[in-house]
């Protein structure tokens, strides 16, 4: 079995606690790997490491560590295949899938190609008489991300790009579920270039997360995960006096008017409900049927979709649309859900328990489920179930729909199928939700913009990517200068000039 390691100071490096997590082949149910789970001690000595190489990296100049990120990119496409492999593994996505992880964390590499331009400042030439004011974007130094099992390549990258670029020394303290793919992102930017030191990859749990929030050097934590520990690194983070920003759960509804293209809905509503196996924070996970017609349609559209589903190892191929959950844990929460959904009255139109393959019998495979007539108050509603079980909850009107959208905990993504402009911009001006889809199920904007939930999904004021995470993982500088000529033209200086 292999032992997996940290990366510190530019090698892989053993663990120190003596304490190790198992990380499983979901598909075979077999487990393949063991990840050390690094000590308060590990982690700090790595901190300590990261902010005396951080003083050279933040002093290089914006476009030699933006061409870092250009060879990393040249490198991960490279490797993409061989990264994909190995996130399949781990993760159990397909291989598709596993690609489309890869590039949507590529393409915010990409977008930091541009770090030097956030990371101007502004400057107001004669601010008074012989005064100029300017402000600067500085590194904030060591800066650390915290990142779960679903997207194991993309969201280190999203952390780790925005923060390194713009000239900090960076802690990825990664899922111990999949942990791999950021070692091997860890080596592919070394070879692009990375001074030894400046990325440390501190695999670990609790104590690891828990010795991140504590480190005094430590400027700002990224965290994205469950809703329950984004709520509780918030507040530890913040009262530790750090800069705080976790992306939490969701329950994303998708609203289908009685005038939306029907098989178009359905289409979107399989692939966004049971893509990944439901393991997206974006997955749609809520249909909302407007009128007792549109629901009897939809249902009668997707069930024979459904049904249709091929669940399977990644090394099927590409005829698989969805593979096992990440562990027996998850695959049990999902099975105990459906089980409360039936005992709570919800109707289990497409029944997948008892859902076996061949030859894979230990695996954490999950069949589909469709659940008709969920009402707000049952558990398959409130709870984010993060499996392949579609809720449709029917809504009497629009309004009704809306508010059902609106009074949820949650506010990740959402979407709303129909052909009435009208409606479709109520919606997206109304709704109290981040990311907001018009015939879109799944609405992940693009690198330059940003990502972000709001309510119980999002905590701190900055998004994800885009302008905003050069924001979050830098600090301005406002200097007023006046210079000896501008005083003998104006006088001595008094604030009052300056109005
Ligand atoms: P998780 O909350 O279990 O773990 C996330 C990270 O927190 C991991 O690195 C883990 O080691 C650490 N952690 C776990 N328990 C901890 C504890 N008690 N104390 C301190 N740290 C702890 O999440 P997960 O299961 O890995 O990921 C799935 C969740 O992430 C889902 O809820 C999903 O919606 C959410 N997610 C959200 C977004 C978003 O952008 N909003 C994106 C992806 C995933």
């Amino acid at each position: 079995m292999e032992e997996l390691c940290h990366f510190i100071n530019g090698k892989r490096v053993k663990g120190t606690s003596g304490r190790f997590a198992d990380v499983y082949n979901p598909a075979t149910g077999e487990v393949q790997a063991r990840v050390p789970l690094a000590s308060q001690q590990e982690l700090d000595a790595a901190v300590a490491d990261a902010a005396k190489a951080q003083v050279k990296w933040g002093a290089t100049n914006p476009q030699r560590r933006a061409r870092v990120m250009m060879e990393f990119v040249r490198l991960l496409n490279r490797d993409m295949d061989k990264l994909a492999e190995k996130l399949s593994s781990e993760h159990g996505k397909t291989f598709p899938d596993a690609k489309g992880d890869v590039q949507r964390g590529l393409e915010v590499i990409e977008f930091c190609i541009g770090a030097p331009h956030f990371m101007k400042g502004e400057f107001s030439d004669g601010a008074g008489p012989g005064i100029d004011m300017y402000s600067m974007r500085q590194p904030l130094g060591v800066a650390a991300g915290i990142t779960p099992f679903n997207f194991p390549a993309m969201i280190p990258m999203w952390k780790m790009g925005p923060a390194l670029s713009a000239g900090n020394a960076f802690i990825l303290k990664p899922s111990e579920r999949d942990p791999s793919v950021p070692l091997m992102l860890a080596e592919l930017l070394q070879e692009a270039g990375l001074p030894d030191g400046v990325l440390q990859v501190v695999n670990g749990d609790k104590e690891a997360v828990d010795a991140i929030l504590d480190n005094e050097t430590i400027q700002a934590v990224g965290f994205v995960g469950s809703t329950p520990i984004a709520e509780y690194i918030y507040g530890r983070g913040c009262s530790n006096g750090k800069r705080v920003q976790c992306f939490g759960g969701a329950k994303n509804h998708m609203i289908v008017m009685p005038d939306a293209d029907m098989d178009q809905a359905a289409d979107a509503l399989v692939g966004a409900g049971y893509g990944a196996a439901g393991e997206r924070c974006m997955a749609i996970s809520v249909a909302v049927p407007v009128g007792e017609k549109t629901a009897d349609r939809l249902i009668e559209k997707l069930v024979p979709r459904i049904e249709k589903l091929k669940v399977g190892p990644y090394t099927a191929g590409d005829d698989v649309d969805y593979g096992p959950v990440v562990t027996a844990a998850a695959k049990e929460k999902i099975l105990g859900l459906v089980e409360s959904g039936v005992k709570q009255g919800a109707e289990l139109v497409v029944d997948g328990r008892g859902f076996k393959l061949q030859g894979y019998e230990s695996g954490f495979f999950v069949g589909p489920h469709l659940f008709d007539r969920v009402t707000p108050e049952m558990d398959i509603y409130r709870q984010e179930i993060f499996g392949p079980v579609l809720c449709q909850v029917r809504a009497d009107s629009y309004d009704d729909a809306l508010n059902l959208v609106m009074d949820n905990e949650y506010g990740n993504g959402t979407a709303i199928f129909t052909r009435d402009g009208d409606t479709a911009r109520d919606f997206a001006s109304r709704i109290n939700v981040g990311m907001v889809g018009v015939n879109v199920p799944i609405p992940v904007p693009l690198a330059y913009h940003t990502f972000g939930g709001w309510k119980k999904s999002g905590f701190g004021d900055l998004n994800q990517h885009g302008p905003d995470a050069f924001r979050f993982y830098t600090r301005t500088k406002t200097v007023t200068s006046r210079w000896p000529s501008g005083l003998k033209e104006g006088g001595e200086f008094h604030f009052k000039q300056m109005d």
